[in-house]
């Protein structure tokens, strides 16, 4: 190609005439919008996306003929029909709905935790118009935002007070800024942890003016590394739950009872994140292990702070509780402002709270907590009727019901396994990768997990309604695969 001169230019140069005519014949946006039809789109819609959907049309066909593809002129229908699918693929909003089929009930990339239906409900009755956010509907005044889940939270984990902010990663900053800004916070090396993305513990406690006192080693650290690491500029001791990852083998860990201890002896704070946190004993009604909030504050941390899109399953939102004096420093730190949240949070927290009253009304209707507790013989049971109806639908494909190994995701129950069971099927005509990529272009996308070469639909993360849309994608995408 020839230096310096732009790929289109050059294409235009070396065009046949017969091309060059092409070219010309191509209508101007503006010509396009006298066409009675664009009139009539004009009535429903902003111009300035009809000219973009018109522009979007006359560029194509244009490309196309630089190309060489097009011999004969493109006609107005055409150009109108492109225009058309250019308006109705702005329509489809960017953020939107997917089927989870991958199993990761605690997936970020899909929004973490899908709310309750009481949360939802709540959620449309309080956005549909005012709220009593920051009104106190007794006395007339102005109130607080963050009272209105403030006493469920105690209630539900026997802490002295309570406050929301935006997410964990907030109240971890918000919690190091209040205490330790220029001091240092005494952390096991084990858990210096990085979740997902842009979470690193290290960058935050910088971030934040405290300097970090690693102690211990990755695998082993003992109470007494804490306490040699104590000196006059120690603000706090923290524990910190390696979320993602699992150290195992020669391995020590100081529990949070003996940090507390610790710190209490030298007059410091010990503050416990615990990533996730369960606000009841999962253990017991079936569910994996997970370090509980109430347990952590009867041993002795003077405040935690958790997640509540996690396994709480509620909106993001970070979590912190602890001792009325440190809480009321924390609200009056000016951060406390910019992490505040917002109505909605609030609206589905309080809904979310108040099935935690009952751990069984928690583990029924919580759908991190049901999905996580659901049984494999449930699922199978489940997978077996998917798989008959893709089959009906699909004679020519084959599905198959088999266990597997999923987890919770999210920075949950890290390491422990989760046995499930999928729907397993190898596209006859194609790979499983492009048959994946059909099924993300689906009109209610289908995001799934693909092994050995097979696409695996996980029953765990599938509700009732996801199952009456999938068959039909499933279809459509096969249908849609076999014309092109
Ligand atoms: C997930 C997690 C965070 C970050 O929480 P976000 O709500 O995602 O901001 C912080 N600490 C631990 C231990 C976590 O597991």
């Amino acid at each position: 190609m020839t230096e310096g001169i732009p790929l289109e230019e050059h294409k235009r140069q070396h065009m046949t005439p017969h091309a060059k005519e092409l070219l010309r014949s191509l209508p101007s946006v503006s010509a396009m919008l006298e066409h009675e039809e664009v009139r009539q789109w004009l009535h429903g819609l902003p111009r300035a996306s009809v000219v973009a959907a018109l522009q979007a049309a006359i560029d194509s066909a244009r490309e196309e003929i630089l190309e060489g593809g097009t011999q004969e002129p493109v006609d107005m229908q055409e150009l109108l029909a492109r225009a058309e699918q250019a308006l109705l693929e702005r329509s489809i909003p960017s953020l939107r709905r997917v089927i989870n089929a991958t199993g990761i009930v605690l997936h970020t990339g899909l929004g973490r935790a899908p709310l309750s239906y009481a949360a939802i409900e709540a959620i449309t009755e309080g956005a549909s118009g005012y709220c009593s956010l920051e009104y106190d509907l007794a006395t007339g005044k102005r109130g607080r935002r963050n009272t209105h889940v403030v006493g469920d939270l105690i209630t539900i984990t026997g802490a002295e007070a309570a406050t929301v902010v935006n997410n964990n990663a907030a109240a971890t900053l918000l919690i190091l800024q209040t205490f330790a800004a220029g001091r240092e916070v005494v952390v096991s090396r084990g858990q210096l942890i990085e979740i997902g993305g842009s979470y690193r513990l290290p960058d935050i406690m910088h971030a934040s003016g405290a300097s970090l006192h690693e102690v211990g080693t990755t695998n082993r650290t003992r109470v007494s590394d804490y306490e040699r690491a104590i000196n006059d500029n120690t603000a706090m001791l923290m524990r910190v739950h390696p979320s993602n990852y699992h150290v195992v083998g020669f391995t020590e860990t100081v529990p949070i009872e003996a940090i507390a201890a610790v710190a209490h002896r030298y007059d410091l704070i010990a503050v416990d994140d615990l990533g996730s946190g369960a606000l009841f004993d999962l253990a017991q009604y079936g569910l994996p292990e997970e370090p509980c909030v109430r347990a952590s504050l009867a041993a002795g941390a003077d405040l935690v702070c958790f997640s509540g899109d996690k396994l709480l399953g509620g909106p993001q939102c970070g979590i912190i509780l602890g001792k009325s004096s440190l809480l009321e420093q924390l609200d009056s730190n000016p951060l406390m402002r910019t992490y505040r949240v917002d109505k909605l949070t609030l609206i589905a927290l309080e809904a979310t709270l108040r099935a935690y009253f009952d751990p069984e009304d928690a583990v029924a209707n919580i759908p991190t907590l049901s999905m996580l507790r659901a049984s494999t013989d449930r699922l199978a049971e489940r997978a077996r009727k998917l798989a008959e109806q893709l089959e009906a639908a699909l004679s020519d494909e084959r599905f198959y019901v088999c266990s597997d190994v999923g987890y919770a995701g999210g920075g949950s129950m890290p390491g422990q396994e989760l046995q499930t069971v999928v729907v397993k099927w190898r596209p006859s005509q194609f790979s499983a990768e492009s048959m994946a990529s059909r099924l993300r272009d689906a009109e209610t996308p289908i995001i799934v997990r693909i092994r050995d070469d097979a696409i695996c639909f996980d029953l765990r993360t599938l509700s009732g309604s996801d199952l009456e849309g999938l068959v039909a994608s499933v279809s459509s995408a096969v249908w849609d695969e076999a014309e092109a």
